[in-house]
């Protein structure tokens, strides 16, 4: 079969299913085209995108500003590896930085790269810098953590599907409860190694659970006071998904009057990844100030494709187009109305227990349990209807539109929602 030739769902699907290694559990929905807040199936019917790659789409499916500044980039120059300097990473790096206020960039590709990256720097820094006796580091992490897929970061997951027949696993983490500061107190208090505490601002994967409020800024004090590293994974919070350039939130350059919850929280090491990019290439960074990034020295780690030109033009038109278009505040202004609207609807409906969230990242649980079909379900009927969601667990189902969409877009989304939940038989 020519690549070139069209193919329908049912093929692409069995080609996946034959050729394809069975890692994803995908919606049987085969897209072909992305524009905005729209994506289209191969047979041409029109979706509302309700995921967005994971909020990697922020900006939108194939926004032209990004799109061209990666077409001319690829044009010009793709890679040079980093035995060479290329002239668009300095460039990226002091836009990024000043738009984060960090003093130094360190790029990566993938989401679970740029956590490794941070994980390697706090155990340098706690060596060389705090004076922890080699190897005898600590990283205090969270229960139902999500930060990517490598044999590290899964060996500190408590995911038995994530993590089972992939061990031996990586030592030098503990576990505690998230948002539970008691916990973190303990956990720093009774380790005198610690380096470090990796915290989702947002459990994304966990199903959108939102700390209480104090939580982030009573963690970074603590952090503090027991001079241990911040490390806050914003690559599914970050860059306006949840109402703020930030869900962290410093002293960024974000929508200040819209800044809703938790006041400055500033990580120490910071890391991004998804809408970094706007979704057209795997971009991903690890942000720290000079006295924490300048334990890296040359050798001490490194990516070929990472801080290329390509990613470095992508990263800085996909920044531009969040501030340039408001997305932060947009992102506020329509998760207000979404969380609204669905609170309306949910006394009226025992399918719904609650909807929580955040600016667009958002959920809600399904009144099921988690090895129920019902929220599957839901998604699948939701498609029929023309909007793409998927559940995070058995019960809850995440919505995360594209953040370039507009107030009548959503309640046309609301109502697709509503009206599919309506008419759903359990
Ligand atoms: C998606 C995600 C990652 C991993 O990113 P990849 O690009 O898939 O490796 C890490 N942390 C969080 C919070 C994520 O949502």
């Amino acid at each position: 079969m020519s690549v070139l030739e069209k193919i329908t769902s049912k093929d692409a699907i069995a080609l996946e299913e034959k050729h394809g290694a069975h890692n994803y559990h995908p919606l049987p929905v085969v897209l072909s085209r992305g524009e905005g807040v729209f994506v289209w199936d191969v047979e041409g019917k029109k979706y509302y995108d309700f995921l967005s790659a994971y909020s990697a789409v922020n900006q939108g499916h194939c926004h032209p500003t990004i799109v061209n500044a990666m077409v001319d980039q690829a044009r010009t120059l793709s890679l040079t590896s980093r035995a060479f300097y290329n002239d668009m990473l300095g460039k990226y790096e002091k836009y990024a930085t000043e738009t984060f206020h960090f003093d130094k960039l360190l790029p990566m590709n993938t989401g679970a790269e740029a956590v490794e990256t941070a994980l390697k720097i706090c155990r340098k820094w706690a060596y060389e810098k705090k004076g922890i006796a080699e190897n005898a580091a600590e990283i205090i992490v969270c229960e139902n953590n999500f930060h990517g897929r490598t044999t590290t970061i899964i060996s500190f997951s408590n995911d038995p599907v994530a993590r089972k027949n992939f061990g031996p696993y990586t030592d030098g983490f503990i576990k505690i409860e998230y948002d539970n500061l008691m916990a973190l107190e303990e956990a720093l208090k009774t380790n005198e190694n610690v380096a470090g505490f990796l915290v989702e601002p947002i459990q994304g994967e966990a199903g959108v659970f939102v700390p209480s409020e104090g939580y982030l800024k009573g963690a970074k004090a603590l952090c503090e006071k027991y001079n241990v590293l911040f490390i806050a994974d914003e690559v599914q919070t970050g860059i306006a998904r949840t109402g703020r350039l930030l869900a962290t939130c410093g002293n960024c350059s974000c929508v200040d009057k819209h800044c809703s919850g938790e006041p400055e929280v500033k990580p120490d090491i910071l890391i991004l990844g998804k809408a970094l990019s706007g979704g057209a290439y795997p971009v991903s960074a690890v942000l720290a100030n000079d006295g924490i990034m300048n334990v890296i020295r040359p050798g001490n780690h490194g990516s070929t494709f990472g801080g290329n030109p390509i990613a470095a033009a992508v990263g800085m038109a996909a920044l531009g187009v969040v501030k340039e278009e408001k997305l932060a505040k947009n992102a506020y202004v329509l998760g207000e109305i979404f969380r609204k609207e669905l609170n309306e609807f949910i006394p009226t409906c025992n399918l719904v227990k609650s909807v929580r969230g955040k600016g667009l990242l958002n959920a809600i649980l399904i009144n099921d349990t988690e090895e129920s079909s019902t929220a599957w379900d839901i998604c699948m009927a939701l498609k029929e209807n023309g909007l793409l969601a998927k559940p995070t667990h058995g019960n809850i189902i995440r919505f995360a539109p594209p953040l370039v969409m507009t107030k009548a877009e959503l309640l046309d989304c609301v109502s697709i929602i509503i009206r599919t939940l309506q008419t759903f038989k359990q």
